[in-house]
């Protein structure tokens, strides 16, 4: 790999560093509490394979087959999460590449990945997607359904429903705070109705345009491509 895109990758890392620190310490939070998970989706597998160089384990695609192919060239100290949507014919093969499913956004979703993890005798976290931005293109749960599916996800027994994910809408990145607020209260109120029998701790929001807000607003998980890319592919 070319010196200069090690560099360039090693600088734009930094900055976002700097940055998701900046954002920890005007919300008093950790920065152990906030996840970067690179999204690889539109570098290729050389470039992925310098992450874990500088230290960034967690890795995203939001297709399958993409997923797959990086996962078999990069070995098994990458911890892969599943963004986008899962395709229930590609649960099988998915389930035992994957630290955790973001982006879950139907009971038929849940209700497959509950019986290949049976199946593969593991117990699975994923995040449901909700729609809080409210905009008709998104995909998600509404979060007015929210809560009545609490007595759905108690009867889980091989998936772990781990938190919440959303997508903001693209637009001035203070505008994408009631987004994540809301994303917040909705999984303060659905990790009180599950009684401890799911963790539902995590909130993966933010992108490139939005993560400082999304931090300020409590994110466990920031999902970051074209801020790292930049320049770099
Ligand atoms: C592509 C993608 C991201 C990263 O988006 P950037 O704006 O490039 O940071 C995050 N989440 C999902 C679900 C994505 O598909």
């Amino acid at each position: 790999m070319d010196a200069n895109v090690r560099e360039k990758l090693r600088a734009n890392l930094a900055a976002v560093e700097q940055r998701i620190g900046a954002a920890c310490a005007r919300a008093g939070r950790r920065r152990s509490d906030v996840a970067l998970v690179a999204v690889t989706k539109t570098v290729s597998t050389d470039i992925a394979a310098l992450l874990p160089e500088l230290g960034v384990l967690d890795l995203g695609e939001n297709r399958p087959q993409e997923l797959w192919r990086k996962s078999a060239a990069l070995g098994p100290t990458i911890r892969w999460h599943m963004i986008g949507h899962l395709q229930r014919n590609k649960i099988e093969r998915t389930l035992p590449l994957v630290t955790m499913i973001h982006g879950v956004d139907s009971i038929r979703l849940l209700q497959a990945l509950e019986q290949e993890a049976a199946k593969q005798q593991r117990r699975v976290p994923v995040l449901l997607e909700v729609n809080a931005s409210g905009e008709v293109s998104k995909q998600g749960f509404a979060p007015s359904d929210l809560e009545s599916l609490a007595p759905t996800l108690c009867e889980l027994k091989h998936i772990d429903v781990a938190g919440l994910m959303t997508m903001a809408a693209l637009q001035e990145p203070e505008a994408c705070r009631p987004t994540f607020s809301t994303l917040r209260r909705l999984r303060d109120r659905l990790h009180a109705r599950l009684g401890g029998l799911h963790g539902c701790a995590h909130l993966s929001m933010g992108m490139s345009n939005d993560f400082e807000v999304a931090i300020e607003e409590g994110a466990t998980l920031i999902r970051l491509g074209s801020v790292l890319f930049e320049g770099v592919a």
